[in-house]
């Protein structure tokens, strides 16, 4: 039976997934404490901290599970108990903080009277069950719900975040998709579809293979949770919301404009990734 022109499409947007993959995994390598757990109560604080972070430095947001787990916040039920306006101050650097606290309190409130505190148990729980159930929750979208279900939880999916989105679209591997405004759940199907299927569980075993982030959960999740961690890792260091001009130094334009920079940004030099970038290969030919 021949291959569809779909399947063709799925297996090569696969293909290309997973040699971005690699090439990032070769130029970064694998951090196993890429995501730092301070206490020992690593599915809460991934809850709490994933809440924190939204418009917030990932610092600011270490210094507050700090300051909570010091105060000796960081359980359900002293979340839930505490003064809105004491926790609020705790957690005051990170933005929203008069928003999250009452929000994050809420989540606890929910853990207590529907979990008896025990997290794991709500993070067990089939993958379109929880992630309902924690969309129903305040402060939790479907990029924080996804980030708690993958790191806090073991399940294998793709986050898509804004850096997902913006290194997905230079690099111009999802053929049809304008993966900067297309929905969430648009992407993330795209992209796990490509990945799925048993011909590449293999591939995504040895790809996988590097020390994991976070223990306990099986080479798929492991792969997704490297995955996150090794975009976010190019879109600081490489691939920038502004690209920097090697010809003006100091001068900064934005990517939409960037076509016509005839030496390739700073950034993308160093990346790992030009080989197989449509936008690296466009301001080349640009610039002939
Ligand atoms: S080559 Fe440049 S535009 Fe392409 S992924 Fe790398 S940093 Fe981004």
């Amino acid at each position: 039976m021949s291959a569809s022109a779909s399947d063709v499409t799925r297996a090569m947007l696969g293909e290309r997934l997973l040699g971005a993959y690699a090439a990032l995994l070769g130029h970064f390598g694998s951090e196993p404490h890429w995501w730092p757990i301070i206490t020992d109560a690593p599915q809460f604080e991934i809850v709490v901290g994933t809440v924190l972070v939204q418009q917030t430095r990932w610092e600011t947001v270490e210094a507050a599970i700090a300051r909570l787990q010091a105060a000796g916040l960081l359980r359900p039920a002293a979340l839930a108990a505490a003064k809105t306006e004491a926790l609020a101050a705790m957690i005051r650097p990170c933005a929203f903080h008069m928003q999250k606290a009452p929000g994050l309190q809420a989540i606890a409130r929910y853990l207590c009277t529907q979990y008896d505190e025990d997290v794991a148990a709500l993070l067990s729980r089939p993958r379109a069950e929880l992630r309902a159930e924690l969309l129903a929750l305040p402060r939790i979208g479907r990029e924080t719900a996804d980030t708690i279900m993958l790191y806090g939880g073991t399940h294998p999916l793709f986050i898509v975040d804004a850096y997902a989105r913006r290194l997905l679209a230079r690099l111009g591997i999802l053929t049809g998709v304008d993966a900067t405004r297309a929905p969430y759940d648009t992407i993330q199907a795209a992209v796990e579809a490509a990945l799925s299927g048993p011909a590449l569980d293999a591939r995504l075993v040895q790809a996988a293979f590097a020390p994991p982030i976070l223990a306990d959960a099986a080479p798929r999740c492991q792969f997704y949770r490297n995955f996150h961690a090794l975009i976010v890792e190019e879109c600081i260091h490489h691939c920038l919301a502004t690209r920097m001009r090697h010809d003006q130094p100091g001068a900064r334009r934005t990517f939409v404009d960037a076509r016509k920079c005839a030496a390739h940004c700073r950034a993308c030099t160093g990346c790992p990734l030009r080989g197989m970038c449509a936008t690296y290969h466009a301001d080349s030919r640009a610039a002939l």
